[in-house]
């Protein structure tokens, strides 16, 4: 068997200088053996009274099982309301760290577990808990909103989690309000919402190593290929790929957008990872991934997420079968990280009760 070797992705810290993080591919699943492979997850998954939540961004694989055996597929709002919500007593996450820690904050009598539990996040790496309790400290006229890509400390010293699903419309609440906002982590997303809001926003920051690598100039060289093309783009882009999109939202919004708009093809700039439940949904309609490559890249993710990729079928049914990779969060922390975290589910209850994601298609 053929031992993955580490690659090491480099990201902006908070302080603008070189962080550096490994992200270990998982084994590769041959044709011959992934109907067994998948067979034998779906018996542990019973067994063990587990379900499964899948992001977006992980291999079509995983989504297909997740599907397949009664779990989700779907962003990190309704990856986090469905285990919420579900009553099987271990959840497996598909995903990335932060996010098996929301489920277990969210679930502290539960089991949660993950394939790899190295499975990181540019974002949470890039905001770490200290410097980010000072910087709140130096600013305590603000009402202080962390993105979901953060880890349990800093969710603990935040007001409110959010989601790109649900940033927008908590940050425009907050600002009717006369509420000043200090933002975290991802700059882009920030200024975004900043943009749309009009609302007084100091930044922290940070980047996603996946958007921050889309290009606007190659994107318009891209266009003029397809003059039809309708351009998707997830907030955590930098601002000049924004500007060109006909639709910018959260992973669960892109779908709905390209849903909505009725074009026969599309650009799309977020993880390629999204293109498996897009082709699913409308089939006969052409998804391309928005360029990564030009001035400035470093073509080290090239719009698929390293750590998103760690999650493979091989290593979900080892932990299915070891009980390794438990998510543990400090008892104290995650009290006070649910209480940022239950703010936001209880406001897409009562503001967006027709919000869903796409998972149970
Ligand atoms: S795609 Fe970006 S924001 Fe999402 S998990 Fe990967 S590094 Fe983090």
């Amino acid at each position: 068997m053929a031992v993955a070797t580490p690659i090491q992705i480099r990201f902006e810290r908070f302080d603008g200088a070189l962080g550096i993080a490994p992200a270990k591919p998982p084994r590769v699943v041959t044709p011959e053996e992934k109907p067994a492979l998948v067979a034998r997850i779906k018996e542990r998954l019973k067994a063990m009274d587990a379900v499964l939540l899948a992001h977006y961004y992980v291999h079509p694989d995983l989504q297909d099982l997740a599907l397949e055996s009664g779990g989700t597929v779907s962003d990190s709002l309704e990856m986090a309301r469905f285990g919420h919500d579900h009553p099987a007593r271990t959840i497996v996450v598909a995903g990335v760290r932060f996010m098996g820690e929301t489920a277990k904050i969210l679930n502290p009598e539960k089991r949660v577990i993950m394939p790899d539990l190295g499975a990181e996040c540019s974002l949470d790496l890039a905001c770490p808990a200290e410097a980010f309790s000072r910087f709140c400290d130096e600013h305590p006229d603000r009402v202080v909103v962390v993105y979901a890509n953060t880890s349990a400390a800093v969710k603990a010293r935040a007001d409110w989690m959010v989601t790109s699903s649900i940033a927008e419309k908590i940050v425009a609440h907050l600002h009717a309000e006369g509420r000043k906002v200090l933002f975290a982590p991802d700059k882009h997303l920030g200024a975004y919402i900043r943009k749309v809001t009009g609302a007084d926003m100091l930044l922290w920051n940070a980047s996603c190593v996946v958007h921050e690598e889309f290009k606007a100039q190659q994107l318009e060289e891209l266009k003029l290929l397809h003059p039809g093309a309708k351009v998707l783009v997830h907030p955590e882009s930098p601002a000049s790929v924004i500007e060109m999109a006909d639709a910018v939202g959260s992973t669960t919004g892109i779908i709905q957008a390209a849903e909505r708009l009725g074009a026969k093809e599309y650009i799309v700039a977020t993880d390629g990872g999204i293109l498996h439940q897009m082709r699913k949904r409308l089939p006969g309609v052409s998804f391309i991934e928005a360029p990564t490559a030009g001035k400035g890249a470093t073509c080290q993710s090239c719009a698929h997420c390293p750590w998103m990729a760690m999650n493979g079928l091989h290593n979900l049914l080892e932990v299915l079968e070891s009980g390794r990779n438990e998510i543990h969060v400090d008892p104290a922390v995650g009290k006070r990280a649910k209480v940022s975290i239950q703010r936001m589910l209880d406001f897409a209850r009562l503001h967006l009760p027709a919000m869903k994601g796409s998972g149970d298609a």
